[in-house]
């Protein structure tokens, strides 16, 4: 699976989906630029999010807000004081890493044995009753599960009172060693703020500090009243945004997974207090849809509650995808009480209150946020698309099946040979698509190594014209799933490319 993360990044390099951050001078440690074929991706995946979120709503709107805020903003909303990752050192390898992060990967080990047991069941026993009844009693499952249970409420307890010699010593006592090293020689752990900070203006005295924001829903909230009075709106009603957001990560890894500026496409979707719960759960249930509707494996999405809930949310869950490092984190969706409304009101001396003319009075609403880091989809899309395929002639290709409709480009137009007015004929049938399409003209080497160029970024079709297309107007359209080949009427082409790849 680890070969899988590398030829991922080999392959996104090699066909301009994604490039290290000024490469020139050996990289920036966890950021990224989007390539030719990335940015196309990206804007594609943001578009999906966008009319599903804000177009197919009637109750939810759009926002951008800016990436710079007051910086009392960040006060209320209890980034200053608690946006804190507990960090810790290896003494020996001088490796930096999350402490918490630490003891869930020795819990996901821990699961990892459960597996095997399971595994060892289902062989012995096939699906069947003896083998529920085997998994529920034997006494290696229980015992990982009680373990897995005593660490996670551990963890909790010590995170919530924030006490930082506590998880030392949990780690201590578990044995957790350093992944690089396998030394446990550990330092203290420490606590380290995730906010980029930075000055505005010419005065550097410290009054004039801002942060780079580190999620775009402070904007949505700020703005809530804005919106909601403008547009007119009632509960429940959502405001949606899709921006640049910054942390300053402690282990910034993982390719694109985590970056110290990445983009958020968060929704918040305010309704009457007391109905958080039930709007947490339809949310939960849209969203993973939204993830299904994309026609991926639906055993690599899953659902996990959060062991530690953050300061502001009275229920969390994540929508884990498994990516090539396993599952992980790819959307938050959270009831975040009227935390943060209120915390705003607070600090602003204004009031954020909803009047709701039913019940005649004015109140704070609360709110259940989804979040779902774009380049996280983006690496999702990646890891689900990309395939090394053996060929019935024995040769290989490698063929990015991504959904047609987040293509980066939606068809290729080829001339068979580059004379006899092939390329001009191609020309012509490109000049009409480049309207509603975004096509490619590629007339270099043979015409199966342009397919296989073609597959090798994720175009779904391929159009040829032949010399066939000068007597009858038709034209080959290669399909790149199935590599089928059909003869269409070049007038039929545009239609094609409506029914199959527009969202
Ligand atoms: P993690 O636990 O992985 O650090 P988080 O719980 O801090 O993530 P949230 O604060 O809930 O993440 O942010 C919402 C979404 O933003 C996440 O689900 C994720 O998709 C994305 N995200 C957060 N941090 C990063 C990052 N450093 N790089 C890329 N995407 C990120």
């Amino acid at each position: 699976k680890d070969d899988t993360l590398k030829k991922i990044i080999s392959h996104s390099k090699e066909y301009g989906f994604i490039f290290p951050s000024s490469e020139i001078y050996d990289g920036l440690s966890a950021t990224y630029d989007y390539g030719q074929n990335g940015v196309e991706l990206k804007n594609n995946i943001k578009e999906y999010w966008w009319k599903a979120m804000v177009q197919m709503h009637e109750n939810i709107v759009g926002l951008d807000s800016a990436i710079f805020m007051h910086p009392t903003t960040w006060k209320a909303s209890g980034h200053v004081d608690a946006f804190n990752d507990p960090m810790i050192d290896n003494k020996d390898s001088k490796k930096r890493y999350r402490a918490d992060v630490l003891v869930e990967e020795h819990i996901e080990k821990i699961r990892g044995k459960i597996q095997k047991e399971v595994k060892k069941a289902a062989k012995k026993f096939g699906g069947s009753f003896e083998e529920a009844m085997f998994i529920k009693t034997n006494p290696r499952v229980l015992k990982y599960q009680d373990q897995i249970k005593s660490i996670e409420e551990r963890l909790k307890k010590l995170l919530t009172e924030e006490d930082l010699k506590g998880v030392k010593q949990l780690i201590e006592e578990l044995g957790i060693a350093d992944p690089v090293s396998g030394s446990k020689n550990w330092t203290d752990v420490r606590q380290f703020n995730l906010m980029f900070a930075t000055e505005l203006g010419s005065l550097a005295d410290g009054a004039n500090k801002v942060y780079l924001r580190p999620e775009t829903a402070q904007g949505i909230f700020v703005n809530f009243l804005n919106v909601q009075k403008t547009g007119r709106k009632k509960l429940p009603f959502g405001i949606a945004q899709i921006g640049k957001a910054f942390r300053n990560e402690i282990i910034a890894r993982q390719f694109i997974f985590r970056m110290r500026e990445f983009e958020q496409m968060e929704m918040q979707f305010f309704v009457k207090p007391g109905s958080e719960l039930e709007w947490y759960d339809y949310w939960k249930n849209l969203r993973i849809n939204w993830h299904k509707a994309l026609g991926f494996n639906e055993d690599h999405y899953r659902f996990h509650d959060h062991i530690k809930l953050a300061h502001y949310a009275n229920a969390a869950a994540d929508i884990e995808y498994d990516y090539p490092m396993g599952f992980k984190e790819l959307e938050g969706i959270h009831s975040r009480t009227d935390f943060d409304l209120k915390a705003h009101e607070e600090h602003s001396g204004k009031k954020l209150q909803f009047f709701d003319p039913e019940e005649n009075k004015s109140y704070i609403p609360y709110v259940i946020e989804t979040s779902i880091g774009l380049d996280r989809m983006f690496l999702a899309v990646l890891t689900e698309a990309y395939e090394e395929e053996k060929l019935e002639d024995g040769s290989e290709r490698t063929v990015m099946r991504i959904p047609s409709f987040l293509a980066p480009v939606k068809a290729a137009v080829m001339p068979l040979t580059k004379k006899d007015g092939l390329p001009e004929k191609a020309r012509e049938i490109i000049n009409q698509l480049k309207f509603d399409f975004n096509c490619e003209y590629d007339e270099k080497d043979s015409i199966g190594k342009r397919y296989r160029r073609q597959d090798a970024v994720g175009t779904p079709y391929c159009v040829t014209v032949d010399h066939q297309t000068l007597e009858d107007n038709s034209v080959t359209i290669r399909e790149r799933d199935t590599m089928k080949q059909d003869r269409v009427s070049i007038e039929n082409i545009e239609q094609i490319l409506i029914q199959k790849t527009s969202l």
